[in-house]
Order: C-alpha cells, then sequence, then structure tokens
C-alpha cells in the first residue's frame, strides 16, 4: 500500500523557495545552500508535511521524543539550529530530518523501539547527524535542485511539475557514506548524552527482525537509510573501541 507519506506533495511555493536559492547563488555545485536557506527550505517543507500528516503533540510519545531530542541537542557539535521534535501519526517505521532542524519519528518506529530510551536516543541523533552533516543538502545541490534547473529551463514550466518533489524529499536515501557518517554521530551524540550508544544495535536487530517476517519487504527507515552489514560493523567497531568522534 502507498504510504500516505509518499503521497506529501509540494505546492508551487517550495518550487519558489528553491527557484529563489538557485537565482541567487547562480551555482549548482554541492553544499551552496547556506544555513538559512537550508532553514528556510525545512521549514517550509515541514508545513507541508504537517498538512498531510497528523502530529501528535501531547501524548507521553510526543513528550519522549521532544525531551530526548533536545537533551542530544546539547551535546551536539552544533546548537544554533531552530530543531525541533515530533511524533507522526502514521504506522510507518521510519524517522525523518529535515534540513536546518525539523525531526519526525514516526508512531510505527515508536512501537518498534517499545520504552528503549537507548536506542530511541541513537536513532534521534542519527536524524541530528543528518541534519548537521547537512547531507540532504549536499543531495538536494548534486540531484535533486539539478533537476529542478530542467524543469524551469522553459519559462513559465508549469508548477505541476514539482509535484512530487516532497515526497523525493521525505523519501531521500541516503548514500552509504551519509549514513556511516549519520551513525557515527548519532552513537556520539547518544553517548554524550549520557545515553548507551549500543542501543543502536538493538534497533537494527529489531529492523532486520521486521524484514524477515515482511519477507523482503523493508521497513520504511531501511529504504531511507539502507543498512547493510558494512553499516552493522563500523558502528560496532565505534562502540567496542569507544570512537566517539562527534559531540561533548
Ligand atoms: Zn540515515
Amino acid at each position: 500500500m502507498k504510504s500516505k507519506a509518499t503521497g506529501v506533495r509540494w505546492g508551487a511555493s517550495v518550487g519558489l523557495v528553491l527557484l529563489a536559492m538557485i537565482a541567487l547563488t547562480g551555482c549548482r555545485t554541492r553544499s551552496f545552500l547556506s544555513t538559512k536557506d537550508e532553514i528556510n527550505l525545512g521549514k517550509e517543507a515541514s508545513r507541508q508535511i504537517e498538512q498531510e500528516l497528523r502530529v501528535d503533540t501531547n501524548s507521553a510519545d510526543a513528550e519522549r521524543v521532544r525531551r530526548i531530542g533536545r537533551k542530544i541537542v546539547e551535546h551536539t557539535d552544533k546548537r544554533d539550529l531552530p530543531y525541533s521534535f515530533k511524533v507522526l501519526d502514521s504506522r510507518e517505521i521510519n524517522a525523518v530530518s529535515l534540513p536546518g532542524g525539523p525531526l519526525y519519528v514516526f508512531r510505527g518506529l515508536l512501537d518498534l523501539v517499545g520504552d528503549d530510551d537507548d536506542a530511541l536516543a541513537t536513532i534521534i541523533g542519527h536524524e541530528i547527524g543528518h541534519i548537521n552533516g547537512r547531507h540532504a543538502a549536499r543531495q538536494y545541490s548534486s540531484s535533486t535542485l539539478t533537476q529542478l534547473l530542467i524543469v524551469f529551463a522553459p519559462i513559465g514550466a508549469n508548477a505541476q511539475n514539482l509535484a512530487g518533489l516532497g515526497a523525493n524529499l521525505l523519501n531521500l536515501k541516503y548514500s552509504r557514506d551519509d549514513e556511516y557518517d549519520a551513525d557515527r554521530r548519532g552513537v556520539s551524540y547518544a553517548h554524550f548524552a549520557g545515553y548507551n550508544p549500543a542501543g543502536i544495535t538493538r534497533f537494527f536487530s529489531k529492523l532486520e527482525k521486521v524484514e524477515k517476517k515482511q519477507g523482503g519487504s523493508d521497513p520504511e527507515f531501511l529504504r531511507t537509510h539502507p543498512l547493510n552489514q558494512m553499516r552493522i560493523d563500523r558502528v560496532q567497531a565505534i562502540l567496542d573501541n569507544q570512537n566517539f568522534r562527534y559531540g561533548q
């Protein structure tokens, strides 16, 4: 079944934001988005996502995600972004972050994690890692924005061409290197915030069990954050060597 999240559509306004960025910078090489651009982009994307999916603001889960998120941010290497930590009422086993600060944990993931705060802390840390590592922004620079340049090449291009851009962002598949980087940041942040970062390996095991039970159909988290043995091994090596490079 097509998830509701993948159906999130961006309006022309996001396209205009991006177009403005392109026009201002006139450059399509990587890392051309300023921090301010990233914050604006993330804000617009979160507005659109929250129009499509219900945000749970009052439950114990919502409070738990906010509490852990804020605690972790205090221990990261970059704390001046407008982070937000929210729960989306969706059965998807997923977590996503947007450039410049917004971070969402899906209820399906919370159900899978159960009361394992150490695991949840590493997942939230991983998502903060994507934000702080500017991984999404780099990917837009190299692919999505290039596509946008093509879309907008003819003057007066139909805004309909931008439909699906939001889904691109929500379902952005990170590269292996970005996953390693986000894992390293995530377990480091969780460690410095006082959690046991070994929680991440319990989460990986649970994901693999779900995958097997579903007959090879990946939980959404695995589609956007591909997991392979190398990733598991690398995380284990960081844990074994207590090699926490990021955070304080
Ligand atoms: Zn990831």
